[in-house]
């Protein structure tokens, strides 16, 4: 996202209310969903009162206004904006989504020949701006990762660290990083195309190029790009070999000509679901670096970066509070940092006490101790009960379909609604890594298209005190 045209004052409000805005949803789904959207935004700009949102295109305009229009004028006001600001979503019909990676060739001798080939763009989503190493706050539980990050940036395509393959859970900077490694090397090295999509986008130009007949073109141009940053790489898997057989030429075509490759993924290459092998020991040949959740002193610091210039600046102890209290995803903290700024905001004499934070934060904090608190073994007696299967089945091999739905389940519900961590889980089902990602994903697709199940899962999360709007995007 690009906000070059707004002045700093603007590019404040615009970030205050964008965050607002962002918090005002309800739920981790829909707060996920609308980071996303808000990451598409393609620009930002000011002309007198009224600030121009820029969206990919006339549909996601419509879409974005339905969604976020009244809200993210609310979030204006709420941000400190004058009544007379207005706000405009639209879109830009001149604005390119591509990396030009070869200037095409001036050639006034022969008029524009339309059949000619000599198409050199190639698909990229927006890097935030704000992504940067500057941004990142480094501690003990990403040290590692950040170094071999600026290492990349430093001297893209060195062996030692090609691919970078990074690997965590939810909410913890993989993407920040990623981005940062991408925004640093644009600043550093001009000329190089630097190609930022998550894999599913990737695997959408895929699909598009097949269909269209322009598969030779797709491999043509993904291999003109200098560094290629693949986010949620372990979607790869999604019942498509094709696609695999495709990245892995891909990949390979790049890493031999000295092209640098950064991956992320929620796990370590050998427990994404369905990769093949020759991906996996590819994927493992560089440098494989795991961010964990940050300690105390590291949340800290994060809160107190992410809270420079917000308006009324928020106290030290309330920075404490929340990193006392919110420590499962640093995307949860800036959900309750930004809550603490609407309050204050909405309340300037309001004192931040820690009842009053307590308060204020009740359901961020809530959650956080009720999922602490749930244990798998709660989970699996509670689905027992509900299917009446015993736990010897569940954790049997069994795989008659009437066993198989209520094992995956409780996995599903272990691992979206608990901080238990992926070995644990794998521990308490006597399985592998693989196994329980396996079911989960499983779970995922047939929650789309199973109301039967999906309302059997309401039922349980309601008797163990939760709701589907209380599940960890993204835990995979
Ligand atoms: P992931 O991709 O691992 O799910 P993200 O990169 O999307 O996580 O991070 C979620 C949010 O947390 C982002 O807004 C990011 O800026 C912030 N964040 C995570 N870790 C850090 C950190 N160490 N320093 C600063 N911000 C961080
Ligand atoms: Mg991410």
């Amino acid at each position: 996202m690009s906000n070059e045209n707004l002045d700093p004052d603007s590019k404040g409000l615009w970030n205050r209310a964008r965050m607002i805005c962002i918090s005002m949803m309800q739920g981790d789904e829909k707060r996920t969903r609308a980071e996303r959207n808000f990451s598409m935004i393609q620009s930002v700009a000011r002309e007198g009162d009224t600030f121009k949102i820029f969206t990919l295109n006339k549909l996601s305009s419509e879409r974005f206004e339905k969604e976020y229009g009244e809200d993210l004028r609310k979030s204006f006001l709420l941000a400190g904006a004058d009544s007379s600001v207005k706000i405009e979503i639209t879109f830009d019909e001149t604005a390119k989504h591509e990396i030009v990676i070869e200037k095409k060739e001036e050639q006034p001798a022969k008029p524009a020949a339309s059949h000619e080939k000599t198409e050199t763009f190639i698909s990229t989503m927006p890097l935030k701006e704000y992504y940067t190493f500057e941004e990142f706050v480094e501690g003990p539980s990403n040290s590692y990762v950040f170094a071999a990050a600026k290492g990349v940036a430093k001297n893209p395509g060195a062996k030692a660290l090609n691919p970078l393959f990074i690997h965590g859970g939810t909410g913890l900077g993989k993407t920040h990083i990623m981005q940062a490694i991408g925004n640093e090397i644009k600043r550093t090295y001009p000329k190089y195309a630097v190609c930022y999509l998550t894999a599913e986008a990737l695997l959408n130009e895929y699909v598009n190029a097949l269909t269209q007949g322009r598969i030779h073109d797709f491999r043509e141009r993904y291999r003109k790009i200098d560094v290629l940053l693949i986010d949620d790489i372990q979607f790869i898997a999604k019942n498509m070999q094709n696609f695999q057989e495709e990245f892995f030429n891909t990949f390979n075509a790049l890493t031999n000509a000295d092209k640098q490759i950064v991956l992320t993924s929620d796990v370590p290459p050998k427990d994404i679901p369905g990769i093949e092998e020759r991906l996996i020991s590819r994927f493992e040949g560089g440098m494989l670096q795991e961010v964990e959740s940050p300690g105390y002193e590291t949340r800290l610091a994060i809160l107190k970066k992410k809270s420079e210039g917000m308006d009324p600046p928020i106290r030290d102890t309330t920075l404490k509070f929340i990193a006392a209290n919110i420590k499962s995803h640093v995307r949860a903290m800036e959900g309750a940092l930004s809550k603490v700024n609407i309050y204050a905001n909405l309340d300037p004499k309001m004192q931040m006490t820690d009842a009053n934070l307590a308060n204020i934060l009740k359901d961020f904090i809530e959650k956080e101790k009720s999922r602490k608190k749930l244990t798998i073994d709660e989970v699996k007696n509670c689905v027992c009960r509900k299917y009446g299967v015993t736990l010897e089945q569940i954790l049997s091999t069994e795989r008659t379909q009437s066993i198989v739905t209520p094992r995956q389940l409780a996995m599903f519900i272990s691992r979206k609604f608990t901080t238990r961590s992926l070995p644990e889980i794998a521990k308490h089902f006597e399985k592998s890594h693989a196994t329980i990602i396996h079911g989960v994903k499983n779970i995922t697709n047939r929650l789309d298209v199973d109301p039967e199940l999906k309302q059997t899962l309401e039922e349980i999360l309601d008797e163990l005190g939760f709701t589907m709007g209380d599940m960890v995007d993204g835990n995979m």
